[in-house]
């Protein structure tokens, strides 16, 4: 029995790693067309910061590892051009054919396009792999640009942004809908505008960047899409958002083939229904599922609630499950409770941070919340992920039993703060 992996990143590895742990006598092949395998892109900002001095930093594994340790191949340098699954074979760019019995498609995504002409200049970049970044250190060694311009206010442009600042250019981000970290929240939108201000980077929002003239450099971080091409073209089903559907067993329409990661859908806690939210925390739980189920496991992928943190100059932006915005459009009724508290107490520092969560009127159901703050924005974003992940209505959560120490927290904690306030909403 040969399993083979397309795609030596999250999902893609995991996959192999649980794979390997299921079935010791598997053969396991991960073809990756790049020549870094096991890196971890989330920290591609920090080392364009500086914040993390060396790339090698970055490289979690390397094949040498996987081969000793793990008796998993992976190849660096195969691009697989063509799955044919009648006859259970990948065909590499040489043209190569490799049998497969298993298949786990973990292609990842890559930068939405940018205008063509905005691409082609000479200090346009998009900062999605390591290479990226490499040329953008260079440029920024050799050319010392003073003024750049970040289109797209996502996460990844939030980033490149402090980044950037950080290397001492003046930035102005420009986005194209009204609201930044891709989440319809007027609030939120607006305490990360005024960090950003305190530190100097312009936010032009509900603009398009059509030319980039007085900037010398631009970073297009205008959103990514799933690399589907490949599985499309073998008959693997797309669903509606444009990834590749899979079923709770992250396997597609196509029998032993399984999708992980940035290149599938996975199904929406609060909605029920398959989103596209592509994170490197869920790749790697997808991959894992994928992977194990490759391997003969039977086993479940319980979906996400698009639970994200961003630092922007040190503030920490949360969110998870659904603003009120997008819970209206999904037919909720929702109610919004919005505070502000310490995150511990005052003699040790606390910061403010801000909660605010969104419940279903009919039901009392949570449905989503955001947390802002420069201390305990993790924690907190993840107690509210946890109730999501269990249906909690806002009075259950109000009673959870947190932890308290002056060091760590406050004694009423700031979640269950929104909470009481929350249920007498509701
Ligand atoms: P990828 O990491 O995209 O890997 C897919 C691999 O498949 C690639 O190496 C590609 O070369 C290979 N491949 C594609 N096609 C082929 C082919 N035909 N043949 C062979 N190989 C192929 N997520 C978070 O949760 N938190 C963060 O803080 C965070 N920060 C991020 C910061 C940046 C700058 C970026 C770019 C991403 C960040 N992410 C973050 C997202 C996270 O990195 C991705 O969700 C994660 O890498 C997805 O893993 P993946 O394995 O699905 O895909």
């Amino acid at each position: 029995m040969r399993l083979i992996v397309i795609g030596g990143v999250a999902a893609g590895l995991s996959a192999a790693a649980r794979a390997r742990r299921v079935d010791a006598g598997l053969e396991i092949v991960v073809l990756e067309k790049g020549a870094n395998v096991s890196y971890g892109a989330c920290g591609l900002p920090y080392y364009l910061s500086g914040r993390v001095r060396r790339a090698a930093q970055l490289i979690v594994y390397t094949p040498e590892y996987f081969a000793k340790e793990r008796n998993i191949a992976v190849r660096t340098g195969a691009q697989v051009v063509s799955i044919s699954h009648p006859r259970r074979e990948v065909v590499l760019d040489g043209g190569e054919r490799v049998h497969y019995d298993r298949l786990v498609i973990a292609t990842g995504a890559r930068p939405i396009p940018a205008d063509r002409a905005l691409a082609a200049l000479p200090q346009a970049f998009t900062l999605h792999t390591l290479e990226d970044v490499e040329h953008l250190k260079l440029f920024l060694r050799e050319k010392r640009p003073k003024r750049a311009i970040v289109i797209g206010a996502g996460y990844i442009g939030l980033e490149a942004a402090d980044a950037l600042r950080r290397n001492g250019l003046a930035v102005t981000i420009v986005e194209q809908s009204p609201h930044v970290f891709g989440r319809e929240d007027v609030a939120l939108t607006a305490d990360v505008r005024e960090r950003l201000e305190r530190f100097h980077v312009e936010l032009r929002l509900g603009e398009r960047a059509d030319d980039v003239d007085g900037y010398d450099l631009a970073i297009l971080a205008n959103g990514i899409q799933p690399n589907v091409a490949l599985a499309a073209d073998a008959s693997v089903e797309l669903g509606r958002t444009g990834a590749i559907r899979v079923d709770e067993h992250m396997e597609t329409n196509l029998a032993g083939v399984y999708a992980a990661g940035d290149c599938a859908e996975a199904e929406h806690l609060v909605t029920g229904r398959p989103a596209y939210i592509p994170l490197g925390t869920t790749a790697n739980k997808m991959g894992r599922v994928a992977g194990a189920n490759a391997a003969g496991r039977r086993e479940r992928f319980s979906g996400i609630a698009g639970t994200a943190i961003v630092s922007v100059f040190g503030l920490g932006v949360a969110v998870t499950g659904l603003s009120e915005a997008q819970a209206q459009r999904e037919g909720f009724s929702p109610v919004v409770a919005r505070i502000t508290a310490r995150s511990r107490a005052r003699y040790f520092g606390g910061k403010p941070i801000t909660v605010q969560l969104v419940a279903d009127a009919r039901t009392r159901r949570l449905l989503g919340g955001t947390v802002l703050g420069e201390d305990g924005a993790a924690g907190a974003i993840n107690v509210i992920a946890t109730a999501l992940y269990n249906r909690m209505r806002a009075e259950d959560l109000q009673d959870l039993d947190l932890a308290y120490a002056p060091p760590f927290s406050t004694v009423w904690d700031p979640v269950l703060i929104a909470a009481q306030q929350l249920s007498k909403m509701v």
